[in-house]
């Protein structure tokens, strides 16, 4: 066995890494080892006690932290885990249906329906059923049979204390029939199907639990009802289940995680010892202390104590900006000063709760030269088939935009040949027109485009962003096309199809993290996150990403940015009883990434989705013991912003609106901003496609100052980003 393997534990670590064969509740804080002491247990197994790496199961939470674990292990094995199970929940469930699909009841080729094509289904199914969708939401219908799904409960077994819930479950009945028909599985259907499959079929559960001898899991407290009862079918009476995880780190309860299950799992499994980690190695004293004194205000919890080793080190840096902008430059300020005393980029993360409030960063940090990389689930903005997809959707929005035309006018092919376009592009040419007017008096082929164009557009509006991009691959031909491919191309029409639905999950996330959620925000944010600024793998960079995606990881410096009520915590927190609690571990895992230092900082007032709005200081600063602090601008005891809709630079520009925004019905905010205008007297808002007559087409990104001295910066296609004073620049709205 590798000597050093066991070497840096300390002794709880040890104990659990070296636990006979048993099952075991690891319950640790932050930065305790959980996730190091997992994967050493499987190299211990693997090394120490001769287990064949095809009898280990492990579950992560993410793709990414799967192919961490493999990395850490192959680099602590002499040899590479051969026939090891490592990844996510509904990877290995998809694996299983894939391989006894025949078992399963379904087709070998059967499809995986993301949130917005199960959406879609429920509607046209109720559409058939003549079920009013006003007063059953297709959106609460698809809740309804989730949230049963997680729970493991089919339609039979559904809840049906009201006519209401009476009807919900006729249509989830209903819904399941026609799934199957079309030989299709939604992401809950995933888990269940392969749940049902092992607990009906006797032969196959009997394999697995003879394979799988041991099961680890991390992040244990993020697990629902289903998964966890999918894990004790495979570990039966006789295979150790090893589960690690902190409730205080419980941050999917939105989507049915259930902490309780820490519980269950000691005394269905027979935990005698559970075993705690209490000594932190990540974080200097004073992060840990202001991590331990806020998730001390929440209530439930399973209570543990976490201490370090490490020193006080450096007070908490607090800073209040009077907008967004300023908090940006104050962040961008300090990272270059870490990055002069020595700091590597790539050990600096800047985190924030919502994805929309990266853009003012982003700016800040291109105009400053830093390179910083965008993690999360949008990454991959110029693949090929996300641009295609993307160009349908900016035609959409904006008929004018030539260069999504000419991307996609015959891609898929529909017969519009190189000469015709030529043609078409010579009449705009000629008449000054953009190809949009031209193709719309051309014939043939030609209109037949343009009227899938205009149907496209008329469905956006009464469609959500995930439906309108599920709508747009539909009939654009695009899903079929991947779909359709055979032979050779077959493995590469298969990712771009994950790419595909990949993008139905961004959406799907993006909706859920911003406020804004129409077709130009989006689009706003993908033209912002491409490539353009994206730091290279290799390259020194600084990490941005939202709370949720940091979640595992750890920085050397960690900024915190947007500490606004309503913002973090959320203000949809507000409406669930449980709703702050889950924001303030959310907000634990944020303070708990940072191992050397740690920024906090707010602003007065802050540009979101092309409007002001003046926030208050989040409740959670004031949970921070003060002594812990060291606040750059002044603190002020009552809280009230300096800045007013009468003094602040943004006002003239923008009607200030307080919190909560009120939300447009869905039905109006697909393609709401389109029209809307949120500068009096003038057109220009963020996310607003212009033209300018040296640089070309571009999407303004920002807005500043007022008067005379008005300037909007614009992104480009080709030119780059661009601060333009508005008095002199040569811009046009299309
Ligand atoms: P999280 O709750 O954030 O997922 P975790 O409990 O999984 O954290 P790890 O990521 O495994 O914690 O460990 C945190 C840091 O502490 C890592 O850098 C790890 O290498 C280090 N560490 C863990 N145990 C020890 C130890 N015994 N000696 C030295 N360093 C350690
Ligand atoms: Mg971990």
């Amino acid at each position: 066995m590798n000597s050093t393997l066991l070497a840096n534990l300390n002794p709880p670590q040890l104990q659990a890494v070296t636990l006979p064969h048993q099952s075991a509740l690891i319950l640790a804080g932050a930065g305790s080892g959980k996730t190091r002491v997992l994967t050493t247990r499987i190299a211990y197994l693997v090394s120490h006690d001769g287990v064949p790496a095809n009898r280990i199961l492990a579950v992560t939470f993410t793709n990414k932290a799967a192919k961490e674990m493999l990395t850490r292990l192959t680099s602590m094995l002499p040899i590479h885990p051969q026939g090891l199970w490592i990844g996510t929940f509904h990877g290995l469930c998809n694996r299983l249906l894939r391989t006894h699909y025949y078992e399963a009841n379904l087709p070998k080729t059967f499809q995986i329906l993301d949130s917005s094509d199960q959406l879609s289904a429920i509607k046209r199914l109720m559409k058939l059923m003549n079920v009013d969708d006003e007063k059953y939401p297709p959106r609460d219908v698809a809740n309804f049979i989730n949230r049963h799904k997680e729970q493991g409960q089919r339609a039979a077994e559904a809840d049906t204390f009201s006519v209401h819930d009476k009807q919900k479950a006729a249509i989830f009945a209903e819904y399941d029939l026609q799934c199957q028909r079309e030989g299709v599985v939604d992401f809950a259907e995933l888990m269940l199907r392969c749940y049902e499959l092992l607990s009906r079929n006797a032969e196959l559960r009997e394999h697995y639990q003879a394979r799988f001898q041991h099961i680890l899991v991390d992040e244990f407290q993020d697990t629902n009802k289903l998964q966890y009862q999918w894990l004790k079918l495979l570990a039966g009476t006789k295979n150790a289940l090893f589960a690690v995880g902190d409730d205080d780190q419980s941050i999917y309860a939105f989507r049915g995680a259930d902490v309780g299950n820490m519980r269950e799992l000691t005394r269905d499994f027979h935990v005698e010892t559970v075993i705690k980690l209490e000594q932190n190695y990540r974080s200097h004293g004073n992060i840990l202390d202001a991590a331990n004194a806020l998730i001390q205000n929440n209530r439930n919890r399973m209570g543990k104590n976490l201490w370090t080793a490490a020193d006080g080190g450096e007070p908490i840096r607090v800073y209040e900006a009077p907008n967004d902008v300023e908090e940006a430059g104050y962040i961008v300020g300090e990272i270059q000063q870490l990055h002069r005393e020595g700091m590597d980029l790539k050990d600096i993360a800047l985190l924030y709760r919502s994805n929309a409030q990266s853009r003012v960063l982003e700016h800040a940090l291109v105009s400053a030269g830093l390179a910083y990389r965008v993690h999360g689930g949008l990454r991959f903005f110029d693949r090929l088939e996300i641009k295609h997809t993307l160009a349908y959707l900016r035609l959409m929005e904006n008929t004018d935009d030539d260069n999504a035309l000419l991307r996609i006018i015959n891609f898929p092919t529909r017969g519009i040949g190189a000469r015709s376009i030529e043609q078409l592009q010579e009449v705009a040419i000629q008449q000054g027109t953009t190809l949009w007017d031209a193709a719309a008096r051309a014939g043939g082929k030609v209109t037949a485009f343009v009227a899938l164009i205009e149907s496209m557009r008329n469905a956006a509006r009464s469609l959500s962003l995930p439906e309108t991009i599920a709508h747009v691959l539909q009939h654009s031909g695009l899903r079929a096309l991947y779909e359709n491919e055979t032979g050779a191309k077959r493995a590469e029409a298969q990712e771009r199809l994950a790419n595909l639905e990949e993008l139905g999950n961004a959406a799907v996330l993006f909706v859920h993290e911003n406020e804004d959620d129409s077709l130009t925000s989006f689009l706003t944010h993908a033209s912002l996150e491409s490539g353009e600024h994206q730091a290279g793998d290799q390259d020194d960079a600084l990490h941005l990403m939202t709370v949720h995606a940091a979640k595992g990881l750890e920085f050397h410096a960690v900024f915190i940015s947007g500490l606004e009520e309503g913002l973090f915590p959320h203000q949809n927190s507000q409406r669930e009883a449980s709703g702050v609690d889950e924001e303030r571990r959310l907000m634990y895992v944020a303070i708990t990434r940072a191992r050397q230092r740690l920024y906090l900082s707010f602003a007065q007032s802050r540009m979101l989705h092309g409007k002001v709005n003046y926030g208050v200081a989040s409740c959670f600063l004031e949970e921070l013991p003060e002594e812990l602090l060291h606040w750059i601008t002044p603190k002020r005891t009552a809280f009230a912003p300096t800045f007013t809709p009468q003094n602040n630079p943004f006002a003239a520009y923008v009607s200030p609106v307080s919190r909560p925004v009120p939300t447009p019905p869905r039905n109006q905010r697909a393609m709401a901003s389109s029209t809307q205008r949120t500068v009096s007297g003038t057109e220009w808002r963020i996310g607003q496609s212009v033209t300018h007559a040296k640089f070309g087409d571009g999407v303004i990104v920002n807005l500043e100052s007022s008067g005379a001295d008005a300037r909007v910066q614009v992104k480009f296609r080709t030119a780059g980003v661009k601060w333009l004073a508005l008095e002199y620049a040569k811009l046009t709205a299309v």
